[in-house]
């Protein structure tokens, strides 16, 4: 094996949260760092371009493309899974939009028991990673390194949308992350000046100018090392070769919310049994790493509009493809800015929610399977995002060999309540595609159709047709309860000098989508690293596993 250097501090993970940690961590000089990452360098044309979205769905140079064990309460069916396998991560290939979640999303995280965590703690770190063009605000932030903006164009299809939201009675709403969430608007996108601004533009690119930053990507993390209860290094494999690396502060994973357990289950933490039925040696019997999987599953219908104002339209010819490549080009406009979702309207669909429990959205474009081709007629796409599912799964390895996928199984719609709420947004969001406004741009419903009335039918066609937008968290939980995996510092719990610093550790979903908490995430995670170097600390196991 190659015997790597030693570093102070080595990051698991080029993400959202990893390239957060490796800018921060280096920042001051202080502290070596190595950062490993899976995928490769993000140069490719496509990353930086919104639009790149549609393309990078399936690309498997760039993305995981990892998909669900068939799901009991959806029809049976395996659900994709996309997650991004490239400097940057998910935020290199995400859809883009800003929306941080609601602040009772935080207080309850709070309210669970981990101090810190409440809206008013993470607020300064949602504020310190913006640069918002709007400027800042007593909720908002300019000059941080991750560029939020508004739409370039508006789109008449959007503007439709969002005044038939107000003709079904919901309020505008020119900010989601503003002092409500409820109510209708255009969506801000992490971009700037029409190129996306993952975290690898963001973040990890002007860090790598700093001698203490070695980036190591194509480098596929295959265990965690440790002296007794000490984490003190990473194994790793480059074109086949194994090699090493040693930590001496800490050994912080931040590899997403399916690779994070991954690869503390290929170290040896986990569920005993499972372990033990692969053949690996138990470091800790710990339940809960893997377990408690929380995603956001959404209902999609699909409209054919009456007029070629559509994605689908736009880039039907050649003759079109042509122009908005050159629109974009010469102006950062057109097609090629938009996101994956334009517009959209969050609302109390269940009568029992206090704060929006439904985000319906509109997407300018209609494919006939979610990346796949776009449809040959002018159509947009409605979503419904079920946006507190209580509905929890689990992922397990599901072999010693850490190139083999591990077992997705978000259990998607498994209570009752999922089912209701997720049926009663999908009846508001098709009520905003029937108001005036919206009404007069649409020639027919395509999915689920108008045959499609009763409650019953239209669950069934959203267990059928449903998927997921991309939101998995909760793998490898805060809190302090027996399924906990790390505390509300995010030490792992009987561990010293292992962190865990990504979407895994959310106690629950946020409201909304899921990058900008994760980065925040990676903000108060480094803030917590430094304070505890300063305080010559280290990590401390805070209870015994
Ligand atoms: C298709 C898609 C669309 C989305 N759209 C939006 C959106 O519009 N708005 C929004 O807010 N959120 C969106 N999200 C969600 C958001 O991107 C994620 O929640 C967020 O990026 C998660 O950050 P993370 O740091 O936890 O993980 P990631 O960003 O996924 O980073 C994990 C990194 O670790 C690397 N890695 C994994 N295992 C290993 C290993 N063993 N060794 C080395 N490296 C490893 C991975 O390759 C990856 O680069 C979307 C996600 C996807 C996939």
């Amino acid at each position: 094996m190659h015997q790597g250097d030693a570093f102070d501090y080595i990051i698991v993970g080029a993400g959202s949260a990893g390239c957060v940690l490796a800018n921060r961590l280096t920042a001051s000089g202080r502290h070596r760092v190595l950062l490993l990452e899976a995928g490769p360098n993000n140069r490719h044309p496509w990353l930086h371009i919104p639009l790149g979205y549609g393309k990078l769905f399936t690309d498997r140079r760039f993305n995981w493309c990892y998909e669900t064990e068939p799901q009991p309460e959806c029809d049976g069916r395996a659900i994709i899974a996309p997650r991004g396998k490239v400097l940057g991560g998910s935020s290199s290939i995400s859809g883009l939009i800003y929306i941080r979640g609601q602040a009772e999303d935080f207080d309850h995280w709070r309210q669970l028991g981990n101090a810190g965590w409440s809206f008013d703690d993470v607020l300064p770190y949602f504020r310190r990673a913006e640069d918002n063009e709007r400027g800042a605000d007593a909720l908002h932030g300019a000059g941080g390194p991750l560029s939020v903006a508004d739409a370039r164009d508006r789109h008449p299809l959007a503007d439709a949308f969002i005044e038939a939201a107000v003709e079904c009675g919901y309020p505008r709403n020119d900010d989601f992350n503003g002092p409500t969430q409820e109510g209708a608007g255009y969506y801000q996108t992490t971009t700037r000046n029409g190129r996306r601004s993952s975290t690898a533009v963001g973040y990890l690119k002007p860090a790598r100018r700093r001698a203490n930053l070695t980036v190591v990507s194509e480098a596929l993390a295959t265990r965690v090392l440790f002296h007794g209860r000490r984490a003190n290094g990473v194994e790793y494999l480059v074109d086949g070769e194994k090699r090493s690396a040693r930590a001496n502060a800490e050994v912080i994973v931040a590899s997403g919310a399916f690779n994070s357990p991954q690869l503390l289950q290929l170290s040896g933490l986990g569920p005993a049994s499972l372990l033990q039925s692969l053949g690996i040696a138990v470091v800790a019997d710990m339940p809960g790493v893997g377990n408690g999987l929380n995603d956001h599953y959404a209902g999609r219908i699909i409209l054919r509009c009456n007029e070629p104002l559509t994605l689908n339209d736009a880039v039907r010819s050649w003759g079109g493809k042509i122009t908005e490549g050159l629109r974009y080009g010469f102006t950062r406009r057109g097609y090629l800015t938009v996101a994956a979702i334009a517009a959209g309207c969050f609302v109390r669909a269940h009568p029992s929610s206090d704060t929006p429990d439904s985000q319906c959205s509109i997407a300018l474009y209609s494919a006939d399977a979610i990346g796949g081709n776009l449809h040959p007629f002018p159509g947009v796409t409605g979503i419904c995002t079920l946006l507190r599912p209580e509905s929890r799964g689990s992922v397990r390895i599901k072999s010693a060999d850490p190139r083999q996928a591990p077992a997705i199984h978000p259990n998607y719609l498994a209570t009752a309540k999922d089912r209701e709420t997720i049926v009663a947004g999908v009846k508001a969001l098709r009520g905003i595609f029937r108001a005036p406004a919206m009404a007069r741009h649409i020639a027919e419903e395509l999915e689920p159709g108008a045959q499609c009335v009763s409650d019953d039918d239209l669950l069934d066609f959203i267990r059928r047709c449903g998927s997921t937008t991309y939101h998995p968290v909760s793998t490898c939980r805060m809190g302090s309860d027996p399924n906990a995996v790390v505390d509300e510092r995010l030490r792992v719990h009987g561990f010293e000098g292992l962190r865990v610093v990504d979407a895994s550790i959310m106690p629950a979903v946020v409201s909304g989508n899921t990058n900008a908490a994760t980065i925040m995430i990676g903000e108060k995670g480094a803030d917590m690293i430094l304070a505890d170097a300063a305080a010559g600390a280290g990590v401390r196991a805070s209870r015994a596993a």
